[in-house]
Parts: structure tokens; sequence; C-alpha cells
């Protein structure tokens, strides 16, 4: 049996939505990732019924599985002003509306910054924002809160902090994402066997191992615990191929969708790369399909079982 997490990663929907899914299969994905509004402006990009119908189609026809929606960057839940407030919660309803109307998994959110004052200083806002986004975009979409590398008092950056947000809304659509760059930064040394399975205890004991529901698999180059957000090529970083290796081998990650925001291999044409590419893609696949999982998502007994 080979792992079985689907491999994609983030794709331009520029020229409407259905082009994303042509993206996707040209560099052979099996699950994308999309912007469904600028990612650096307020202003919401509107999606006719047509272009829904549109993407609908195109994505059934392509065989692909799970739609994610990145939410804008600007949203901050934790910010001090209430305009800010306004503009962030309304942001992400209507990028939960969108997830509805095109049958999307569900939202990631960067779910702000408390700006040094600590996760409870904020709490009761968040909770009350979250809360306001799920009544006011009824449905299915899930919401995942995205673990962060600890810049600038990212929420995030432990799990702990994603566990006492998710324990106060009580909502069973709210989830979470593993940015696994991110999540190395902030300082979980998951590049190795021994470390992942310890990082991934911790993550069961603070949130949950059902709550993960998607993940980011971008390589990092910044080492551990520099709590700095730089992505790199997969196997081209401080996570490298045999952290990968080590993810695939593990229960958590089964059945999840691993989603590539790298930033490409550089060719003549594109120096900096072009983003989440076919070589990007074709390695992670690589690593899956030759890795063995312990099945199942409890964690400990089924790791020390396969290492005796
Ligand atoms: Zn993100
Ligand atoms: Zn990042």
């Amino acid at each position: 049996m080979t792992a079985n997490f689907q491999v994609g990663g983030h794709v331009s929907a520029a020229g409407g939505l259905y082009r994303a899914i042509e993206r996707a299969v040209e560099k052979e994905m099996e699950t994308l990732q999309i912007f469904v509004s600028a990612p650096q402006t307020w202003r919401a990009t509107k999606h006719t019924d047509a272009d829904i119908e549109k993407f609908r189609q195109a994505h059934a026809e392509s065989g692909l599985g799970e739609v994610w929606i990145h939410n804008i960057y600007l949203a901050n839940l934790a910010t001090e002003t209430d305009e800010q407030l306004e503009k962030s919660v309304g942001s992400v309803i209507n990028a939960m509306q969108i997830a509805e109307r095109i049958g999307a998994a569900g939202v990631v959110l960067h779910t702000g910054s408390h700006k040094g004052q600590g996760i409870e200083a904020v709490l009761e806002q968040v909770v009350g924002a979250i809360k306001r986004i799920l009544d006011e975009a009824p449905g299915e979409a899930v919401l995942a809160l995205e673990t962060m590398a600890g810049q600038g008092g990212a929420i995030g950056t432990y799990f702990e902090e994603l566990g006492a947000i998710i324990g106060e809304v009580k909502s069973p659509r709210l989830k979470t994402c593993l940015d696994t760059a991110h999540t190395f930064a902030a300082g979980y040394a998951i590049h190795t066997p021994e470390g992942l399975d310890e990082a991934m205890a911790e993550f069961d004991r603070h949130i949950g191992l059902d709550l993960l529901a998607v993940v980011h698999a971008n390589d990092s180059k910044i080492a551990l615990g520099g709590f700095r957000d730089r992505h790199e090529n997969i196997g081209d970083g401080h996570i490298g191929t045999a952290g990968f290796e080590a993810m695939a081998a593990h229960p958590a990650f089964q059945g999840n969708a691993f989603e590539l925001e790298v930033p490409g291999i550089p060719t003549e044409e594109k120096p900096k790369g072009d983003g989440p590419d076919i070589e990007n893609v074709r390695r992670l696949k690589a690593i899956r399909d030759s890795a063995t999982p312990a099945g199942g998502k409890s964690t400990k007994a089924k790791q020390a079982a396969a290492k005796a």
C-alpha cells in the first residue's frame, strides 16, 4: 500500500476561475488551491453564476479532488480597529460563500496577529469573529486556520493557539491547515521521523488529528526555529526529501490534500521560478508513491510497531 495523500498546489485563476482547473491538470495535480479575489486588495472580485457553473463543470470533468480557497492576505481577525475587523470578517464570509458556490472543501485563513500581546488578549474577539463568519456563510465548507511561522506575533505559530480558538468556537466546520514550512520555522522538528511523531502528538493533544483538514506542502529556506516564512522547492530546503518521506509514512496525513506553494524551479524564462510547477508535483508524488504508511490516525503505537 502506498501513502494516500493527494498532491496539488496553488494555481492562478486569472482569466476566469475555470482556468485554474486547466492549469492544475497541465501540472499533473490531483487537487488545487486558488484565490477567488486579489490577495492584496479588499475589493472582492465578482463571480457570476455562469462563471461558477463553468468552474463546477470543468472541475467535474477534470477528475481533480479537493479545491481549497486561500483567503486574501489583508484579513486580521485580531486587528485593533473596528473598520479593519469588519473588512476582515467580510473578506472571509465572501470567500466562504464562494467556496459553497463552487463546491470547494473550504477556505484557508491566516487568523491574524496578536502583535506580541499573546493569544489571550485577542481570543474573545477572534472567537466572536469566527462565529459570525460561520453563521453568515452557512453550508458545508470548512474554515481552516493555518499554522504560521511566527513573524510579527502571528496567531497559529503554536498549536495551542489554534486549539484555544477551536475549543471556544466549537463548530465542526472549524479546522486547520498545517503549513510544513511555517510549522518547521516555528520550531517543530517535522523533518525527522522522531520529531514529526512528537509534533503530531502535540498537534493531536492541542487540536486533534481529525481537525487537520489540509496541508500546505512547502520546504523551508529558514532553519528549524528561525521564525520566518520563506518557502523552498520540495527537497531543496531544511525539511528536505527525508522530511517529506517521514510525512508520507506518517498516519496523521493520510487522505489529506497537499497543496504546494513553492517558488518553482528556476528556468531561463523564469529565473525565480513559476510557482508550484510540474517538477515539484512530480517530486512530491515520487516521495508519496515510494512510502509505506502506517495506516490509521492514531500515532505512537503504530509508529513504534513500524520501527520494530
Ligand atoms: Zn497561507
Ligand atoms: Zn508561508
